[in-house]
């Protein structure tokens, strides 16, 4: 059945996409560079409007999409000013002064029937085991400053971008694909009085773009979802309860470090991005605490550089769009929903939003049973990054402040409840279908927040002290002899991807 009856539309041809953010520049070079010989596609955006300008920390999948697209990564990493990351420093977060690392890396071996986790709890009740994180890679290189790509995929990378150059650097990319810009502020969009379909998008030069599929790229506004097709919100402020940001972009001090800075403040926390030639720095927390001033003024007391901008306040609501894909609409990007920055996923639904829309791209009539999978997969996919963000916050030991108590006393989704219980009682964790984080991210995350199991798997007895001694100083040492050998990162940035002086 067609979705909503009504005069079926024309072949799925003319794609538009509005709005030429992170998200519009993202789905016009993966429609480009796959279907683009059979596509006309059309990009509207607003110079005057601008973009959000930020979003600039990523992981590991973004290295994947690019390989999709045959992006070169040297010229890519080059054009935004990148550096490389490798997971994200959660400064105080447990408790004050207390840190850990939630990097890329796989920790330790796992044997078939039970992960790591499991020799290592046997290892530290038996004092034979060091800090989790000992048996990390890319969680000590991290630490050290270090980089290098390794053979075989050796070192699992992120990168850190300059948010308007990516932009800038995939208009570069797509165009030549055949995608056309137009420069123009939308005012209007049409839809079908019958079956409800958007047909055209007016702008301010009263010019009119029609087509057969719309991307609603415009971000927050979500003009075409939301405000043409009524698609309504779900609002998570209830678990995630920041709502506003303040960003602000610092001279470098020092050499660019692999990984986020995630430092949590009494009512929020800060971030620190370091790229080739600036830092970004921003302060997200939740206006029931903090004032937008204040947060500005404690943001500037605490970055390291010199500010280059005057602080900007940036307002967001905590949720999803109740549907991500409408009759012939399919938001992507921040008019799809928010969670929040914590573990840089925005992006990474961005990309996967257009992987699902290739792997799902309709025949006209468009199938009801498309929109519903792509709804489903949609949502599931989101639901799991939320709960892995409530995780960071209501697990902790602080009550300095009334945010954090409220935090440690509110009612969890079911479903992170019992992911907490499982760890807690038994240290097993697994990773479900259609899921971003993998087991060895949500260990290394409830470990640093403090959820040390009561059990672990019986097959970890069987090893013996010596054995099992062995086992875990094999792994360690092989993790530090490989560390010590790597580059250091800002030299391997500088050889590897140096921007042009701007
Ligand atoms: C504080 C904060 C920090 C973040 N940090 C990260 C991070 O570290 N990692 C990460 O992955 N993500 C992060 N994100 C999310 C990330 O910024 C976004 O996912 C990403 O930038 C995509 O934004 P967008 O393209 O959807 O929206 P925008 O950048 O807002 O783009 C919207 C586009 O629509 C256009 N537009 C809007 N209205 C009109 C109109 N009327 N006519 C014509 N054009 C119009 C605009 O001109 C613009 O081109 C962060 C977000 C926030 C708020």
């Amino acid at each position: 059945m067609s979705a909503d009856a009504g005069p079926a539309p024309k072949a799925m041809q003319r794609i538009v996409i509005a709005g030429g953010g992170t998200a519009g520049w993202i789905v016009a070079a993966g429609l480009a560079k796959t279907l683009g010989k059979v596509l006309d596609i059309k990009l509207i955006e607003s110079d005057e409007i601008g973009t959000v300008g930020v979003g600039e920390a990523t992981i590991p999948t973004l290295v994947t999409f690019h390989r999709l697209l045959d992006i070169n990564e040297q010229e890519f990493m080059a054009a935004t000013q990148a550096t490389f990351k490798l997971g994200i420093g959660f400064e105080s977060w447990r408790a004050i002064d207390q840190n850990y690392v939630h990097s890329f890396g796989m920790t330790g071996k796992d044997h078939w029937t039970a992960g790591f986790q499991h020799f290592w709890l046997k290892g530290r009740e038996r004092r034979l085991a060091g800090d989790y994180g000992d048996y990390c890679l890319e969680l000590k290189a991290a630490l050290e400053s270090r980089f290098a790509h390794l053979p075989r995929g050796g070192m699992n990378y992120a990168f850190h971008i300059d948010a308007s150059l990516y932009a800038k650097y995939l208009r570069r990319f797509s165009e030549p694909l055949g995608v056309k810009r137009i420069e123009g502020k939308i005012v209007e969009v049409k839809t079908d009085p019958v079956s409800g379909y958007i047909k055209s998008i007016r702008l301010d030069s009263g010019g009119e773009i029609e087509g057969d599929l719309f991307i609603d790229c415009t971000g927050f506004r979500g003009l075409l979802i939301g405000q043409a097709l009524h698609v309504g919100y779900e609002d998570w402020s209830h678990w995630l309860f920041c709502d506003s940001a303040a960003a602000v972009q610092t001279e470098s001090v020092g050499d660019a470090l692999p990984y986020t800075r995630s430092i949590a403040r009494q009512s929020g926390w800060q971030w620190r991005i370091p790229l080739q030639h600036r830092v970004g720095n921003g302060m997200v927390y939740c206006s029931r605490y903090i004032g937008d001033n204040e947060a500005k003024k404690f943001l500037l007391a605490n970055v390291a550089g010199k500010p280059l901008i005057e602080p900007r306040i940036i307002k967001f609501r905590p949720g999803q769009r109740r549907e991500h894909w409408k009759r012939n609409c399919i938001c992507v990007g921040l008019a799809s929903g928010f969670i929040e920055p914590l573990e840089s996923t925005s992006i990474h639904l961005i990309q996967r939003s257009i992987i699902r829309l290739m792997q799902m791209f309709p025949r006209s009539p468009i199938q009801q049973s498309d929109i519903d999978e792509f709804n489903q997969q949609m949502s599931s996919e989101i639901e799991h990054i939320r709960d892995f963000i409530v995780l960071h916050y209501h697990v902790t030991n602080r009550d300095d402040s009334p945010f954090w108590r409220a935090l440690r006393s509110m009612d969890i989704p079911a479903s992170l409840q019992h992911r907490i219980d499982l760890f807690r009682e038994t240290g097993r964790v697994f990773r479900v279908p259609n899921e971003l984080f993998a087991e060895n991210s949500w260990i290394q995350v409830m470990l640093g927040q403090g959820i040390m199991p009561q059990q672990h798997h019986p097959v970890a007895d069987l090893m013996g002290d010596e054995e099992l001694r062995q086992f875990l100083d094999d792994i360690k040492s092989s993790v530090d002899r490989t560390v010590v050998q790597l580059p250091r990162h800002q030299a391997y940035v500088e050889q590897y991807c140096k921007a042009a002086e701007r």
